[in-house]
């Protein structure tokens, strides 16, 4: 198996790997998305042994210990099957096009809590190395629950997303998030639901066009809050969470047009 450049990796190799499909316009397999995910399982070693046991068909390319411990056990190259049914800004089946890793943790089952530092540098010591053999734009740093909302919360709210953003590892909104005056809620419908699912829309969710703030709109709102307004997960569009979206909208837009100046200048 091909190991990426980073000490102290343990190779633990997995069954559960295929072949990665090139994504809807693309000729070659592409790799362009970092999926995150909490093993929300007791320990590490009950987490590990799954995702190498032929019979659970679940695996993921790397997986970290909440003691920095690291393993590989697919190769880049291969599909691991970590993200199940999933979507993300119109593409379906995130697994052909990502790289899964798993970080330790029992998570909301099991008794969720802190990532301890010293897998937290761990992580941002291995997405350094995948940043050298793979074009991933800042954006492209995802939950599991963002891709698969309406069965997913991992890696939750206690993920430091904000710390791997200040690196370039995703994207972060700066902008004030506190006010919790409620715009709209489940069941409500006009123009501000409509704006509401537009907004998740365009930043990667799969929300149909809709007036209406449905089921899908709230799992992906709740998703949206886990990543970008973590502090408070309430399910609500209110005016904090409504700045952290306009926020995060515009700069994926930015950065989406911005690539397209890139491969159109080719
Ligand atoms: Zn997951």
């Amino acid at each position: 198996m091909q190991l990426i450049d980073m000490n102290n990796l343990q190779c633990t190799p997995s069954p559960n790997a295929d072949g990665r499909e090139p994504p809807e316009g693309a000729t070659t397999p592409v790799i362009d998305t970092v999926i995150l995910h909490y093993t929300g399982m007791q320990t590490g070693e009950e987490a590990l042994q799954r995702l190498c046991d032929p019979e659970s068909k679940v695996s993921a390319h790397f997986l970290i210990d909440e003691n920095g411990a690291a393993h590989q056990l697919v190769a880049p190259g291969m599909r691991a099957w970590h993200a199940g049914v999933s979507h993300w800004s119109g593409r379906d089946g995130m697994n052909h096009t990502s790289i899964g890793i798993e970080l330790v943790n029992p998570g909301h089952e099991f008794g969720y809590r802190p990532f301890p530092s010293v897998q937290i540098d761990r992580l941002l010591e291995l997405l350094a190395a995948l940043e050298k053999l793979f074009e991933i734009p800042k954006y492209r740093y995802l939950g599991h629950s963002d891709v698969a909302p309406d069965r997913k919360q991992d890696p939750g709210e206690l993920f430091p997303w904000r710390q791997l953003a200040a690196l370039g590892f995703g994207v972060w909104a700066d902008c004030p998030r506190n006010d919790k005056t409620i715009l709209a809620k489940k069941g409500m419908v006009g123009m501000e639901s409509a704006s509401l699912n537009k907004s998740l829309r365009n930043i990667g969710y799969s929300v149909p066009v809709s007036e209406e703030f449905s089921q899908v709109t709230l799992d992906a709102l709740v998703a949206f809050q886990r990543h970008w307004r973590p502090e408070d997960v309430n399910g609500f569009l209110d005016k904090g969470t409504k700045n952290a979206l306009s926020d995060i909208e515009k700069q994926i837009d930015t950065h989406e047009k911005l690539m397209m100046q890139i491969s159109g200048d080719e």
